[in-house]
């Protein structure tokens, strides 16, 4: 056994999963991605964290970090390397009753957090899915159901603790090591291990929630209504609208508006509501007045041998009209990938651009486009999706790496403008100069 091992097996008092173990096919990979890691290591304090960085470091293994393992380029696992899986860390408590301060273990996922919460009747704005990671989520951002109400999920952060690649814990707020605060809130797990998250819960009623669909004959006009009415609709209303599902019709799929509406009044709810309704021939309507933890889904991992090709881009009031324009044209073809527009203005864009790394604060749309399937199916859809983004292109901008299955320069670039990757490899430098923490959208240091 290996010196660094020795010394790994004397301080850490997690778990340490290798093949042969039992526990090692399930251990070895991420929701979205297989793995063949030589080492799963499940730590169960700060302690354990630092004992963990510090084997990594020594032995110059490929390192991945695992929240709730949901990221689509499957950065939680890889091939002959470590994981450092957080799952053990996934407290919820509630450290400040009055001011609605919740510390949240970096290993927690939403779904638990939502349960937590509920019974004080706090929430905090986070994604539409119970399995996902509060780690990967937060760091990157964090689009869900409040989002134009209390904005990103890394908005309401006001602290965290992380051990760095010496395997030092160190605080992050606007007081300690503000610089690293800045970067940890856009700029992912590039930074260190965030062992604890101190988020402000925001008080919540039941919300009312659910879907409103409408004829794909109709894409075009509902589109351009539905981003119209958002525009000067109250920010308690946040909606996403999905359409050209290839498995619910593809050309022939529902335009399927999703809301959410942030509060139990029905008269209030039904008049912020029922513009949506107006903007075309409504098929189907199941908004219902729900417990918020009831409206996040519960995703079914994806069977074996699924992929997944995930891109995404914003953009800005002026060009909705055209950018909406050309999905509805694109969606009218037999090839069209799944397509999703998540809005993403309010509480969002009210942040001052440089207060976080999160560099897209001008938005109003998020566009996604989702392609699903074998690999050769995959493979065979590249082309299509390339001329659709080609078209997209003059008229969207950056990207949110939370919806990214890739992970090049461009990639990066656009998650980044210039300036914000400029800052952020100057923290890199500071916390991570060697480049320990690389399995994400990497900030070099250098
Ligand atoms: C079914 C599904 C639904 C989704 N819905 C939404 C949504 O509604 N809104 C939205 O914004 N996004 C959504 N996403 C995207 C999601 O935010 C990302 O996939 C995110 O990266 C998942 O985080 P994770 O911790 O589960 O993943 P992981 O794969 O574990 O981690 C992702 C990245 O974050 C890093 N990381 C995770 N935890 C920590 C930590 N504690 N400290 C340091 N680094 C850490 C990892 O090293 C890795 O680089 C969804 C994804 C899926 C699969």
């Amino acid at each position: 056994m290996s010196s660094a091992l020795e010394t790994l097996r004397r301080d850490f008092g997690g778990g340490i999963i290798e093949s042969g173990d039992t526990e090692y096919e399930s251990a070895s990979r991420s929701v979205l991605a297989p793995g063949s890691p030589a080492h799963v290591l499940r730590p169960r304090s700060v302690e354990d964290v630092q004992a963990a960085v510090r084997f990594a470091a020594r032995t110059r293994l490929s390192l991945s970090v695992r929240g709730g393992g949901h990221g689509f380029p499957g950065f939680g696992t890889n091939d002959g390397g470590v994981v450092i899986d957080l799952s053990h860390l996934a407290s919820v408590e509630i450290i400040d009753k009055e001011r609605h301060l919740v510390r949240i273990g970096g290993g927690a996922t939403w779904g638990r957090v939502a349960a937590a919460l509920a019974p004080h009747g706090l929430a905090i704005s986070s994604g539409d899915s119970n399995s996902v990671g509060v780690g990967g989520l937060t760091l990157a951002g964090g689009i869900g159901w409040k989002v134009r109400k209390h904005g990103l999920a890394l908005d309401n952060v006001a602290a965290a603790e992380l051990v760095t690649a010496s395997g030092q814990v160190v605080q992050a707020n606007t007081a300690d090591n503000p610089e690293l605060f800045w970067a940890i809130r856009g700029g992912g797990g590039n930074f260190g291990i965030v062992t604890a998250f101190d988020f402000v819960a925001h008080p919540t009623t039941e919300i009312f929630f659910g879907t409103i669909a409408f004829p794909a004959s109709q894409a075009a006009t509902v589109l351009q209504g539905w981003a119209d009415y958002l525009r000067t609709a109250p920010d308690e209303l946040t909606s996403t609208v999905a359409f050209a599902n290839p498995f619910a019709g593809g050309p022939e799929a529902p335009v399927e508006i999703h809301v959410a509406f942030d509060g139990d009044d029905q008269q209030l709810a039904a008049q912020v509501i029922d513009p949506i309704r107006r903007l075309g021939t409504v098929t189907g309507d199941n908004i219902a007045l729900k417990p918020y933890a009831d409206t996040l889904a519960d995703g079914t991992p994806p069977s074996p041998g699924i992929q997944f090709m995930i891109r995404n881009a914003f953009v800005v009031q002026e060009s909705v009209p055209e950018v909406l324009q050309i999905l509805a044209d694109v969606r009218a073809s037999e090839r069209s990938p799944a397509i999703t527009v998540r809005s993403v203005g309010g509480a969002v864009s009210r942040v001052p651009n440089h207060a976080t790394a999160y560099a897209h604060r001008q938005a109003e749309l998020m566009v996604m486009t989702t392609t699903a399937g074998p690999k050769p199916a995959v493979e065979a859809a590249r082309p299509a999706l390339a001329a659709i983004w080609e078209r997209l292109a003059p008229h969207v901008s950056g990207a949110y790496a939370n919806f990214l299955t890739s992970a090049t320069e461009q990639d990066v670039a656009a998650i980044y403008p210039a300036k914000t990757y400029q800052r952020l490899t100057a923290v890199k430098r500071r916390y991570d100069p060697g480049n320990l923490f690389a399995r994400n959208h990497n900030i070099r240091p250098q």
